[in-house]
């Protein structure tokens, strides 16, 4: 099943070259008044001192709950494994997340602890999951879970493109939105895709919906079978696990761009 999230929320993320947002090294310890709420598969750790002026803070967790809770699912569902251990998000008010995780408008993950790190945008989106506010996202999740049911991806082709496809959305927009705003001129080639170089809000979008259409069009075990590759081995392995050579493949990428964002 493909992810069917109604609307979602801004992923902004800080970004190693070639090392996803993943791993990076956070002390929660030195915060040392966590206070937690589970629910289902989710356990969220937020500061007691931290609050919105937007809303409540109960409400906000609650339906951050509820939300990576429908995705933990949903995620598992479009990969087609199975995904067991309880996940744990530590949340940031946007002031903290800027000192203590580096970022005031996004996340990490750290897929070997079950955990990832969000600062919480409160402002940004109107984006809803359910009927309810996404103050954080897929993007996150879906690195704690494809790297603990798919292995450590071999590229950022990989890593960020199934976090892309998965949460379907980046800085409030749809993929297929921001493909279609960028235009056919950002639109990368498989070289390109492959290399992993570009910008984070180039290589977002494209490599997200790459992955897309490598699912929709091979199927998911194929594309699964793919995510521990090497940049270096990609096109040697997308020869021999899809039957085409690179020419054969970007062909085959260009008329899915071209059907799905010719305007
Ligand atoms: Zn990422």
């Amino acid at each position: 099943m493909i992810l069917k999230f109604s609307k979602r929320l801004i992923i902004f993320i800080f970004l190693l070259p070639n090392a996803a947002c993943v791993d990076m090294l956070v002390d929660e310890q030195i915060d040392n008044n966590w206070k937690s709420q589970q629910r289902g598969s989710i356990i969220v750790f937020y500061n007691p001192l931290w609050d919105s002026p937007y809303s409540s803070k109960k409400e906000i967790i609650d339906t951050i709950l509820i939300n990576q809770n429908y995705y933990y699912n949903c995620i598992q569902d479009s990969i087609h494994r199975k995904f067991r251990n309880t996940v744990a998000v530590y949340l940031y008010s946007n002031e903290d997340g800027k000192t203590k995780i580096g970022t005031s408008d996004g996340g990490y993950a750290n897929p070997d602890r079950f955990t990832y790190y969000y600062s919480v945008s409160f402002t940004k989106s109107d984006l809803l999951v359910l009927g309810r506010k996404d103050y954080v996202g897929a993007h996150e999740l879906a690195h704690v879970i494809t790297f603990n049911c798919l292995g450590v991806p071999g590229s950022r082709l990989f890593s960020e493109g199934y976090a892309n496809w998965l949460d379907n959305t980046y800085a409030e927009k749809y993929l297929f939105d921001w493909m279609k705003f960028w235009g056919f001129s950002r639109i990368l080639t498989l070289q390109q895709l492959i290399e992993g170089t570009s910008e984070e809000k180039i290589y977002y979008p494209n490599s997200g919906t790459f992955i897309k259409f490598l699912v929709s069009k091979y199927g998911i075990e194929k594309a699964n079978s793919l995510f521990t590759i090497n940049n270096k081995d990609l096109t040697e392995a997308f020869k021999k696990t899809l039957g085409k050579d690179a020419d054969q493949l970007q062909a085959e990428y260009n008329n899915y761009c071209v059907l799905n964002f010719n305007q």
